[in-house]
């Protein structure tokens, strides 16, 4: 089974030796935008195309607005910070994902609370929250839910949209206000994913977004806050170009702010990917179909788009029968030049959150031993 299976990959590759996870493709505008930005010499903190990045992913995602961050975790980040989560209080995220969502956590001094996800979607599970929150939180008369046993407060919540697969995100955004905690989206991996014909992001109060070079599109670094909501669209620009009061010459800076914008020449390369993305996204569907085809009468399971939604298929992904049997797949793959890769090490069981706050986690558990991401990338 793993000879044909690695034999299929390879045919989705022709011609290739080595067959990356996802490899990024300029087939557009991009050598043309990086030239007129280097000719402009805007390659830096201002130009043109960092403000038509932000439109376009405004746009695109139907947010109202968007604020281009210098990569996907100072997105994260700085949402948190406009959304005033502060120190010691908790932050509901998943066991299962990329460590980003858990530093930006950290970066803010927050605690983890780890809930687990739901087995079809790879992402937070309403179900598992609402039973937690039930057993373990308290509103109280500020009208904020606090943790019955250690006291803080409950302030915000982090879901990510796994491998670009969505959420039950519209649940999610019912419990969290039901318990008055803000809705922050770690969409980090789901530009171009749909829930229900929305957006993934464009749920909570805010969205962020990474457009690092494995990603569906790429800025070679690069990420974005979407909202809409005005307030926090215009704090989020001020606080991430370090809290500059306007003024035409003087220097004057009223807040501890970041440098934490995108700068032009990574926007150009957006603006160009932006252009290709529809094209992207049908290829890969293309590819995601090929997989399910193969994989339909195999003792390996692949992993479809959850239903009521529209994937990127960024990372397209089986579950093989157990640890055991994913890592004999690991081996022949990587041995075989086909890179292949197993999901993130549960971030409850890293020495940095290994105190944090857990329910049951069962199906994370499950998902790490069993899934196996498979080469992905656009095919040219
Ligand atoms: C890629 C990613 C990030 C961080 O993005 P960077 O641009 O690499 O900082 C955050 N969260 C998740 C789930 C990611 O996959």
């Amino acid at each position: 089974m793993f000879k044909q299976t690695a034999e299929f990959i390879k045919a989705q590759f022709p011609n290739q030796d080595f067959i990356p996870l996802h490899e990024p493709r300029f087939i557009g505008n991009e050598k043309k935008y990086l030239i007129d930005c280097i000719d402009s010499t805007f390659v830096s903190s201002v130009g043109k195309y960092v403000d038509d990045f932000e439109k376009q992913i405004a746009a695109y995602t139907g947010a109202k607005y968007a604020v281009a961050c210098v990569n996907g975790t100072a997105a994260l980040h700085m949402a948190m910070i406009v959304a005033e989560v502060k120190q010691n209080e908790i932050v509901i995220t998943q066991s299962l994902s990329f460590i980003a969502t858990c530093n930006a956590i950290a970066y803010i001094g927050a605690s983890h609370l780890f809930i687990d996800v739901d087995a079809d979607t790879m992402g937070l599970s309403p179900d598992k929250l609402k039973i937690y929150l039930h057993e373990n939180a308290i509103k109280k008369a500020d009208g904020f839910t606090y943790h019955k046993t250690t006291n803080q407060k409950i302030s915000a919540c982090i879901p990510m949209h796994t491998f670009g697969h969505s959420c039950r995100i519209d649940e999610l955004a019912s419990i969290c206000t039901e318990y008055n905690i803000s809705l922050i989206e770690d969409a980090a991996e789901s530009i171009g994913s749909f829930y229900k014909e929305k957006h993934t992001g464009t749920f909570g109060l805010l969205g962020t977004f990474s457009f690092n070079g494995n990603k569906t599109i790429t800025s070679g670094g690069g990420g974005a806050i979407v909202t809409n909501d005005i307030t926090l669209a215009k704090k989020a620009k001020y606080l991430t170009t370090q809290a500059k009061v306007p003024h035409r010459w003087e220097f004057v800076h009223d807040e501890i702010g970041y440098n934490y914008r995108m700068p032009n020449i990574n926007a150009a390369l957006m603006v160009a990917q932006l252009e290709s993305l529809n094209y992207f996204l049908e290829n890969k569907r293309e590819l995601a179909n090929s997989y399910k085809e193969f994989f339909k009468d195999s003792e390996i399971l692949f992993v479809e788009e959850p239903s009521n939604s529209r994937s990127n298929y960024w990372l397209n992904a089986i579950l093989l029968s157990d640890r055991k049997t994913r890592d004999e797949f690991l081996l022949y793959t990587n041995d075989n030049g086909i890179m292949t890769r197993p999901t993130w090490t549960l971030m409850h069981k890293l020495v940095m959150f290994k105190d944090a706050i857990h329910g049951d986690l069962s199906n994370s558990q499950m998902l790490e031993d069993r899934l196996v991401n498979i080469p992905s990338s656009v095919r040219i």
